[in-house]
């Protein structure tokens, strides 16, 4: 049966939840500007009020050792490489340190998968955190960095997760996951572990009470039923505890990465809004869709807002990941209230738990 416009904007409205079929419509025949009404009608039954939250927060890096090789990444670098370098413990602490007395509450810090490092030094890290800046929420590691450190320890993801948890952390970012679909694995991150461990290590965590970011990266050699299972992945775990705090969708960025060969330039505006518009539609237990003007530029950013989104991500005031590609944007927690409110709503600054601490 064909799906149409129609039949979707009365599912929506009667709260109906939206099949493959109906998401394989979003994401390729559904024109654009139905969509976006279609998303800010959701986004407005879900978050009446015009506020569109904010974190302040950076994005530090320890270690850019990484074994994992994912064809993506511009960022890391192989054991042994004159740029390859690791942090001390206390080097981190002292640059979190700098970064609390600007004003910073949430520090999202991941790094490459670094089989030199012993599992104390990812707890000292958070219990430094917990206990030298108690504003500060240390949102640390990706999935992989997880899984590594149940290699090197010997200990379960569980087990792990609950060790981290004791030491004082209570959200994992969601890096890693770009799209949850086994062809797009063996394509882009053949070595990094398979599809269901990125969704093992978040299920565990929700499991014990750690809530994280559902993110996926597309542009590169995903297809729109990638996408829909990638959706349908996470929409299903949402559905077993309710852990995931926010959806954060970005486009790939292929400077200086090996997948540079195949991909030579980034997905724009149109495909960006296309997605944050179907992802609000689709992910009905979601609360929280993140715009990026991080990953897509201000201007995107802002239209973005008015496209299905909710929150603005954070001021990222240190970012080395997305940079290694070529792909630099800056900002300052003044700006962000200026872009937020030129496009209409009224800024908020939020925890890493999305509570409102400041409407301005
Ligand atoms: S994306 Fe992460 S796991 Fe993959 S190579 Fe880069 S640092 Fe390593």
């Amino acid at each position: 049966m064909t799906v149409k416009l129609d039949s979707v904007r009365e599912k929506l409205r009667s709260q109906q939840r939206l099949t493959t079929e109906e998401g394989l419509f979003l994401l390729r025949d559904a024109p654009l500007l139905d969509l976006g009404q279609l998303a800010m009608e959701e986004r407005r039954r879900r978050h009446p009020a015009s506020v569109v939250t904010f974190v302040v927060d950076t994005n530090p890096n320890y270690t850019n050792v990484c074994n994992v090789d994912c064809t993506f990444c511009a960022f890391y670098r192989s054991p042994g490489d004159k740029e390859a370098y690791t942090h001390s413990v206390e080097e981190m602490l002292e640059r979190i340190g700098r970064s609390a007395a600007k004003g910073v509450t949430t520090v999202l810090m991941q790094g490459g998968v670094n089989p030199e490092l012993p599992f104390d030094y990812y707890l000292d890290l958070v219990r430094g955190v917990r206990e030298r800046y108690p504003d500060v929420t240390p949102h640390f590691w990706s999935a992989a960095e997880i899984e590594g450190m149940a290699a090197v320890s010997g200990l379960t993801l569980q087990e792990v997760l609950v060790q981290l948890k004791d030491a004082g952390q209570t959200t994992l970012p969601g890096g890693g996951a770009e799209i949850l679909s086994e062809s797009v694995r063996k394509k882009i991150s053949h070595k990094k572990g398979v599809t269901h461990s990125w969704l093992e290590v978040h299920r565990e965590a929700h499991a014990i009470g750690l809530r994280s970011t559902a993110t996926m990266m597309y542009g590169h050699v995903e297809t729109p039923e990638d996408v829909v299972e990638h959706f349908e992945a996470i929409r299903a775990l949402q559905d077993e505890h309710g852990g995931f705090t926010a959806f954060v969708p970005w486009s790939f960025k292929p400077g200086n990465t090996p997948l540079v060969k195949k991909i030579p330039r980034h997905a724009g505006p149109n495909q960006y809004l296309r997605m944050l518009a179907a992802s609000r539609l689709y992910l009905d237990n979601f609360d929280h869709i993140q715009a990026s003007w991080f990953s897509e530029g201000k201007k995107t950013g802002q239209v973005a807002l008015h496209w299905g989104a909710d929150d603005f991500g954070g001021t990222l005031f240190e970012e080395n990941v997305h940079a290694a590609t070529g792909f630099i944007n800056q900002t300052s927690t003044e700006e962000l209230k200026i872009i937020i409110r030129e496009a209409g709503f009224t800024p908020a600054q939020r925890t890493t738990l999305y509570e409102i601490l400041k409407v301005f």
